[in-house]
């Protein structure tokens, strides 16, 4: 089955808000093996209102309404989807006595307004909000060709979602047939996504069944694959088959599968392996140290590291001699293998990081342009050095060097 969110209020249209609810549905439904096909955000306008749920309802299997359940005038849902769907609307007087009560109760007097949160869709279950005034609606009903699950819910997310739980999520169960969701998400190292989509495309082109996503960010392509079946079994045994033929097509720079960041894979092997790290980082500024802390035991692999922008200090704390920098510059592949070397002797690691680059926007020559970066991997016997080009501004520069460095030590460990 498949279904549609489609979120109501005009403050979400505006910088200021945004709607957070779809996700919380999305997930929920997704659960149930149900796919969110659709999501719009509306404003307070029956008008526009009125032809969104037309769309929807016309589309749909399961269309989820939130927000506009209120008393006041900007709150139409009701009149909108009761028009779409050509029924009436019915004023409950359970609801307008239980309104009065809840008023009573604060000692205020309740506003003739109030009662337009009584107003029901002919057909519709009242469902019990036990966070609000605003009662949310159930109807399934027949729409056209097919069965309609329409859904009627307040938009604050403090009564959506233990609504959502306690009354509509054993609904769906009953009524939704059993489907099952697996996924896998890949991740590449330090390919492009265009480069990689043109390896890719003609294995994936071929499982029309499964769903297929491509993320690019810097320096990592993540491939969201996604199938459905009627069992958890074979929606995980179909979504394998992909993601090895995919792997297969990739080898190494697929580093992960379940979703695992670079730095818990790098974590990962450093201390499978028994290996030590410590590192020397100029360009990067200790984004590098940052990455591989964030994640927890790492202590156990990681000694440490130093930021040395100025060249004093690259001597200092990495034991840089000022003649390598005096004769190749600061950036370039000396100075990163010295780098690398120093900080591992200093630390008594087992592997010692460089990097050294010019990540911008000034500071860029002819021969060393911005986005010029030299990373230096060693332990001590076999020392090797990349030189990159990376492109996008200082932020992505920085970003691109330490995927690579992380990279280079994870190539190294498998
Ligand atoms: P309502 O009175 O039902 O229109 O909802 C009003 C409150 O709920 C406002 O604070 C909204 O910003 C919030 N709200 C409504 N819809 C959403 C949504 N889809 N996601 C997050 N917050 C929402
Ligand atoms: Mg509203």
């Amino acid at each position: 089955m498949n279904a549609e969110i489609i979120a109501i209020g005009s403050e979400l249209l505006t910088p200021f808000r945004q709607d957070t609810n779809s996700l919380f549905l999305t997930e929920r439904l997704n659960e149930l093996g149900v796919e969110v096909r659709f999501k719009t955000v509306v404003g307070d306008s029956l008008k526009d209102l009125a032809a969104v749920a037309q769309i929807a309802i016309s589309r749909s299997d399961i269309v989820i309404f939130m927000g506009g359940l209120g008393p006041t005038e900007d709150d139409l849902t009701r009149e909108a989807v009761a028009e779409a769907l050509g029924i009436e609307l019915r004023r409950d007087p359970d609801i307008v006595a239980a309104l009065y009560k809840r008023f009573a109760a604060r000692r205020f007097t309740m506003t003739d307004n109030n009662k337009r949160q009584a107003d029901v869709l002919a057909g519709a279950e009242v469902l019990h909000n036990s966070n609000g005034s605003a009662p949310a609606q159930w109807l399934a009903t027949r729409y056209q060709d097919g069965e309609r699950l329409i859904m009627l819910l307040p938009g604050p997310p403090h009564e959506l979602k233990p609504l959502f739980d306690a009354e509509c999520l054993p609904r769906l169960k009953r009524a939704v047939p059993r489907e099952y969701i697996a996924k896998r998400q890949l991740k590449v190292a330090m390919i492009g996504e265009s480069a990689l989509d043109a390896r890719i495309a003609p294995i994936y082109t071929k499982f029309p069944e499964i769903q297929t996503t491509i993320l690019a960010h810097a320096g990592e392509v993540q491939i969201h694959l996604q199938s459905r079946a009627d069992s958890q079994e074979e929606a995980e045994r179909r979504v394998s088959v992909l993601a090895e033929k995919l792997e297969e097509e990739l080898e190494a720079s697929v580093f992960a599968s379940e979703g695992e960041t670079l730095e818990q894979i790098v974590g990962y092997y450093l201390q499978m392996r028994g290996e030590t790290l410590a590192i020397a980082e100029s360009c990067t500024g200790g984004l590098l140290a940052q990455r591989i802390t964030s994640v927890a035991g790492s202590s156990r692999y990681f000694l440490g590291g130093a930021v040395v922008y100025s060249n004093q200090l690259k001597t200092e704390l990495a034991g840089v001699s000022p003649a390598i920098i005096q004769e190749h510059g600061a950036v370039s592949k000396a100075v990163a293998l010295a780098l690398a070397e120093g900080i591992r002797v200093r630390t008594n690691a087992t592997l010692g990081v460089g990097v050294t680059g010019i990540a911008g926007p000034t500071g860029g020559t002819p021969e060393k342009p911005v986005g010029l970066v030299f990373i230096a991997l060693t332990d001590g016997k076999l020392p090797e050095v990349l030189e990159r080009r990376f492109p996008g501004d200082r932020e992505r520069i920085r970003l691109w060097a330490s995927m690579q460095a992380l990279d280079m030590i994870r190539r190294r460990l498998i």
